[in-house]
């Protein structure tokens, strides 16, 4: 479908000399670095005049064969007159070039997704300009080749091809060197003197006609078109897709394309480029922190080709730049309020801002930095609370190494800390490779000389990531940080081999396959496979084993968690099946259970013998008997799970699954226990093929089991009713939530409820005590989201078994849409995996439905929700939205659910007062 041009036909948006059209709120319209330029640009930062080529354009190019409005070419001249007016020199110049970048930049950053073009505007008649203008020849021919090199890579897709370990144009850079440095391997570009420039332009130059058969273009009109073009044509390339996808980033989104004005950061000794951020991103800590490059461009820093130099060092190199850059550091914090990331450069001792961003950090860092940023009164404590992304907070309850088995580990190397948490992993070389063993179950180490962006599946597989090269914002480091990977760069007595996929470090050689540890909090390596421990929050709250006063990080969660509680108005259940699972939840901050699975209790130990029994009885009389052994095993879990809670309410399910699941299917299984149960092996295989199933997730399960043998939701009701009477005899208050499974009829749960009540009212006569219980359903399959208004006459909860939902609603069973979900969301069929993230438009419609009718049958129905999406943020805000009362999800997902609940609250409450 074409779209029609914008209202307002604006197309490019200038700014420059502490004025611009457009401001840093503009985030979806000119990308986030667009819009920080202009807003930077608006507070008298020092930035590089330019204009930004909407988002809007992107989409027309998309939506229209990759053709451009008809407005939009003199617009750009127009951008191109103001650069040159504002700094009197001329686009194509043959005495005063201006020299431009060309930049992408979406709405939210994607580090490494698309690709800067610098320099552009050269040529072989202007470069001779820039030589006299700047009277360097050396940068002169630096920037030359740089923008060859670039542009023949970026837009005439000069790149690697499969099976390649380096770039054409870094292959072309080697084989100099070597030419001129014979014997000396390890050379930096810095070194080669104008002659070298000047001919790796012309093998540049030879390169590109080699692979593409075209000349290089000259005219600077033609160059800034072919780049453009790029920036949006890279929108849809292989890895912004793949990035895309990962972070649920619409492709609708596109990018703006930004034309800045030069600024040199290789002009000589007083010249340099850096990348800095306002406190640290790894651990959070309130320090200038980030690194630069002397006599650079600053894509050196970014690619991690030369390790950089930590900012403070820029101190003693060029004090003057360094205390306007200790200013702009504080500048930023107060107007942005966040951490800002932000990428500068020193044209001859002068500062010029390029980029600022709210800073990506750790899951870690993010705690810290909201927490301290609202004792400093920049941020309120609701923002605080909305500052950390509620999957983030998983990090800081990820494992860290044992404190005996790392310290009796040998450290074979040093890096960068770049991305905290201990990760332990068969280390491969390439990242096809590391993906192939990760599906075959391995743990896996990424190790490359550095990362790029095709590595991203890669690192995505992976449990770690180990570079030779590149500094803490090189890419490896941005990519792993935001993933919540672990990761350490730089390590630098590495030697990886791509050809023989080996690894020599200090004389011993490790293999592909191998197993190496990594700590990315401390950056270091160590050989072999190492142990890994709790997080200090678990250590505090579930070991045990450290005190809160010793551990900030727990003091900093801990806080963030009271501020949760202050503003949320959901509350977080647990998934638990177990008195110890439940005492971890509680730990984390559940206030009950909203699903104990009670049939995982018939797994352990001699219990499976009795229930295999009672599925092999032949009538009523030999089922009862079997589950009689079975009732003092239920009696004492849910007596444990009661004391754990100490008066939290708990939701039982009754039994779930078919029955088949519990017999062994294979001749010697089935051998086995015909020996033990003295039952002839034909006679089980014969209960077998009986229960055999073609569809189990629709077979006989849920409350269809307990209407055909009654019997069995006898005895759990027994169960639950006579550890409810021990336990309140012990003095602790007990709050049981009976929950039928898979109910579709309300004759179904009529019938059920009938066995409950009056095995509650036998159980209550025989102990002499009074036991207070509710009893309800799950709302799972469509006829009961269809019938809530009947079903809630006997119901007096709903709880949302979303799995199920979600199974019935698309027609798609978990287990099997492997083989074609996929692709579903790489087409964006599907936004997200819906048995991930709740399908709010379909299956969140008959939620809704649910609710609506349920309520009107009984208005203060309890409701709730306990599928896997109990744990997932957004359906976490979504469940917030339909109004339920509480989610319910696995105990370790309980604080990033219960932070993922008050930011819905929060954001709901913003909502109302708009
Ligand atoms: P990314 O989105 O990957 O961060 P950028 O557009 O920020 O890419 O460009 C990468 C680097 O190129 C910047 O960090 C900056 O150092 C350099 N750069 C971009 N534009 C200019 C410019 N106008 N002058 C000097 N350097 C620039
Ligand atoms: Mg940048
Ligand atoms: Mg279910």
């Amino acid at each position: 479908m074409a779209k029609s041009p914008t209202k307002s036909e604006k197309y490019v948006y200038l700014f420059g000399n502490k004025k611009a059209d457009g401001n840093g709120s503009m985030k979806p319209l000119l990308g986030g670095k667009g819009a920080n330029l202009a807003e930077m640009t608006r507070i008298g930062l020092p930035v590089p005049p330019g204009f930004t080529i909407t988002t809007e354009v992107c989409t027309y190019y998309y939506a229209n064969k990759r053709t451009y409005p008809k407005a939009l070419q003199g617009q750009i001249e127009a951008g191109v007159a103001n650069m040159e007016g504002l700094l009197g020199k001329k686009f194509g110049d043959m005495q005063k070039p201006l020299l431009v970048s060309v930049r992408s930049g979406a709405r939210d950053s994607m580090p490494g997704m698309m690709d800067t073009i610098l320099n552009l505007g050269l040529n072989d008649q202007t470069v001779v300009a820039l030589e006299r203008s700047s009277g360097n020849a050396r940068f002169a021919w630096d920037c030359y080749r740089r923008f060859i090199q670039m542009y023949g890579d970026v837009v005439m897709g000069v790149q690697k091809r499969a099976g390649e370990d380096h770039e054409p144009f870094e292959t072309v850079i080697e084989g100099l060197k070597n030419e001129l440095f014979p014997g000396q391997p390890h050379i930096e570009d810095t070194k080669i003197d104008l002659d070298g420039l000047k001919e790796l332009v012309k093998r540049f130059k030879a390169l590109v006609k080699e692979r593409t058969g075209q000349e290089f273009p000259t005219n600077p009109w033609d160059q800034l078109k072919g780049a453009i073009g790029a920036v949006f044509g890279s929108w849809m390339n292989d890895r912004a897709i793949v990035y895309r996808r990962k972070y649920g980033i619409p492709s609708e989104w596109g990018t703006a394309v930004n034309v800045q004005a030069m600024v040199f950061g290789n002009t000589g000794s007083k010249s340099g480029s850096g990348v800095a951020f306002t406190r640290d991103p790894a651990s959070g800590e309130k320090v200038f922190y980030g690194e630069f490059l002397m006599n650079a461009q600053g894509e050196d820093v970014v690619a991690g080709v030369r390790t950089p130099e930590p900012v403070a060092q820029l101190k003693n190199e060029l004090p003057q730049a360094f205390a306007e850059l200790e200013q702009v550091r504080k500048t930023l914090e107060s107007h942005f309020k966040d951490m800002q990331d932000f990428e500068f450069t020193i044209e001859d001792g002068k500062l010029f801002m390029l980029q600022t961003r709210n800073g990506k950090r750790t899951g870690l860092a993010a705690v810290r930095i909201a927490v301290e940023m609202v004792k400093e009164k920049l941020i309120t404590w609701e923002t605080a609370v909305t500052r950390v992304p509620a999957e983030q907070l998983d990090q800081v309850l990820a494992p860290i190494f044992d404190r005996a088995a790392v310290k009796a580990a040998k450290v074979i190397a040093k890096g960068l800390p770049a991305g905290p948490g201990a990760a332990t992993g068969r280390i491969y070389f390439n990242a096809e490779r590391a993906v192939e063993a990760a599906h075959a179950g391995q743990k896996v180490l990424l190790v490359r000389v550095e990362t790029s962006p095709e590595d991203l599946r890669g690192m995505i597989a992976a449990e770690g990531i180990l570079t030779a090269r590149g500094g803490v914002s090189s890419h490896a480091a941005l990519v792993a940080r935001q993933m919540g990977k672990v990761c350490v760069c730089g390590a630098s007595a590495l030697h990886v081999d791509y050809g023989a996929k080996t690894l020599e470090v200090g004389g011993t050689v490790y293999k592909e396959g191998d197993y190496l540890s990594i700590d990315g909090t401390l950056g270091e390596v160590y050989a072999g496979e190492i142990k890994t421990a709790a997080s200090e929050v678990v250590q505090v709250l579930v070991e045990k084993s450290l005190s809160p006063k010793d551990s900030p990080i727990y003091q900093n969660f801990a806080q963030l968690m009271t501020w949760c509680n202050k503003a949320t108005r959901m509350t977080v259940r647990t998934n638990a099946d177990s008195p110890a699972q439940a005492a971890n939840a509680v730990a984390f901050g559940a206030t009950g259970i909203g699903l104990c699975r009670t049939e995982h209790m018939f797994f352990e130990g001699n219990r499976i013998d009795a229930m295999r029994e009672m599925i092999l009885a032949e009538n009523t009389e030999d089922r009862k008997k079997a589950l009689a052994k079975l009732l003092p095993y239920q009696r004492d879990d849910f007596a444990g799970i009661f004391r754990e809670l100490k008066g939290l309410p708990a939701t039982i399910r009754f039994l779930d699954p078919p029955l088949h699941e519990f017999l062994p299917h294979e001749d010697a299984a089935i051998k086995d226990l015909s020996k033990k149960m003295g039952v002839s092996a034909d006679a089980i295989s014969k209960r077998v093929s009986e229960l055999h199933e073609f569809n189990p997730m629709l077979g006989h399960r849920g409350c269809r089991l307990g209407i055909a043998y009654p019997e069995i939701s006898e005895m759990q009701a027994r169960a639950v009713f006579e550890a409810a009477a021990q336990v309140q005899k012990e003095g602790i208050k007990v709050k049981p939530e009976i929950m039928i499974p898979l109910v579709g009829f309300p004759k179904e749960l009529q019938l059920q409820l009938e066995v409950v009540h009056q095995v509650a009212a036998e159980v209550a006569k025989e102990k002499k005590t009074k036991i207070n219980y509710m009893v309800g359903t799950m709302i799972e399959i469509p006829r009961g989201a269809l019938v809530a208004d009947d079903i809630a006459k006997d119901a007096q909860f709903f709880s949302f078994g979303t799995n199920d939902l979600t199974q019935t609603t698309l027609g798609m069973s978990r287990d099997d849409s492997g083989s074609f979900l996929p692709k579903y969301q790489e087409l964006e069929i599907v936004k997200k995996n819906p048995f991930a993230s709740v399908d709010q438009t379909g299956v969140g419609k008959l939620m809704e439905m649910a609710v609506e009718l349920g309520r009107k049958t009984r208005p203060d129905i309890k409701l709730g929700i306990c599928g896997e999406h109990g744990g997932d943020p957004d359906s976490v805000k979504f469940c917030q939205r339909i109004g339920l009362r509480y989610v319910s999800c696995s105990p370790f997902r309980v604080p990033v659910a219960r932070l993922a609940a008050a930011q819905a609250a929060i954001e709901g409450a913003k909502a109302k007062k708009k």
